[in-house]
């Protein structure tokens, strides 16, 4: 069974559950054929047909099944009018995720942060979002997250991740704190099968950073000691209700960076190797000096190079973060 194979199996035992218990309570004749549905699903899985299209029987798009492993038909068997109109949701979906990123590039505070954004199809599991310290002496809150998946039901998910976090910061909490009640009432709204992985960073305007890390790669500090990554974080958000992220806490100094980036950077793969932390680490090195918006293209460019032509498959962000100059 392959990683995909058993990810859609999980999803559908915890969707069965769900449904069972469900159509137990109400007796819904759209919920006993959801569960029909379910268990077709189950039984393709078991026989190995699962994931090829019930019309052309070619295996369907992976991240299609990924998103939704009750898919049935390739999009190019669809009706022509219903795969307009999935066309037109996925469209609307695109466009609202790129309106709720910020401004690629952003001075405030005492900080330049800049991004890059590639999603592998129309909408991302990775989001990016910046908010805060609009008075002198209230924090700014930079976040990074990667929900589990693809497409739309990912980038839904992620928008509601970060309307939490908007919501919880409001009373300024400790970072740690915060993101430990994000995490419960993230795991309260996904199924067993939905994870998010995300870093959050609360920067004062002396410098400080606080960094917490619920199972995201590890970002890399670039500064006068070379390119390291910083070590330490929970679990993924939504996975389990009670558990700790513990807050780190750094002093950046003028010019110093700060690299957070998504596993569609460091786990580009070639042949089965991947691109890996070392060669990140080490394009960020060559690049640390540079202004920000360089600093991007090259560590980009340094995977892009590494891939040689090879598809990526999956979505791409990286968001740099360097101290500004203090003027006296
Ligand atoms: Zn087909």
């Amino acid at each position: 069974m392959t990683a995909l194979e058993a990810r859609a199996r999980q999803s559908l035992l915890a969707r069965r559950e769900q449904l069972v218990e469900l159509a137990a309570t109400r007796g819904e004749r759209r919920l006993v054929e959801l569960l029909h549905r379910v268990d077709a699903a189950l039984g393709a899985l078991e026989v190995g047909t699962w994931g090829l299209c019930a019309v052309c029987h070619e295996p369907m798009d992976p991240a299609r099944l990924a998103a939704d492993p009750l898919v049935r038909v390739c999009l190019e068997c669809l009706p022509d009018e219903e795969r307009r109109a999935l066309e037109r949701d996925l469209e609307a979906a695109a466009r609202t995720q790129r309106a709720l990123l910020p401004a690629s590039r952003t001075q405030r505070a005492g900080w330049e942060i800049a991004y890059l954004w590639e999603p592998h199809g129309a909408v991302s599991g990775d989001h990016v979002d910046l908010f805060g310290a609009s008075r002198p002496g209230e924090p700014l809150y930079l976040l990074l997250g990667d929900v589990s998946g693809k497409g739309l039901g990912a980038s839904l998910l992620q928008a509601h991740l970060n309307a939490l976090f908007r919501a919880l910061a409001a009373s300024d909490p400790p970072l740690g704190e915060l993101v430990g009640r994000a995490n419960r009432l993230f795991a309260d709204a996904t199924t067993a099968s939905r994870y998010a992985t995300l870093v959050a960073l609360r920067l004062d305007a002396e410098g400080g950073v606080e960094l917490a890390n619920a199972g995201h790669p590890r970002p890399l500090l670039a500064d006068a000691r070379g390119v390291r990554p910083i070590e330490g974080g929970g679990l993924p958000l939504g996975l389990v209700c009670d558990t700790t992220f513990p807050a780190h806490r750094l002093v950046l100094q003028e010019g110093e960076t700060l690299l957070l980036y998504t596993d569609g950077w460091t786990e580009a793969e070639r042949d089965e190797e991947e691109f890996g932390i070392g060669r990140a680490a080490a394009a960020l090195r060559r690049a640390a000096a540079r202004p920000l918006d360089e600093l991007l293209a090259a560590c980009r460019d340094e995977a892009d190079a590494f891939l040689a032509g090879a598809r990526r498959g999956d979505d791409r962000t990286l968001v740099a973060v360097r101290r500004q100059p203090q003027r006296p």
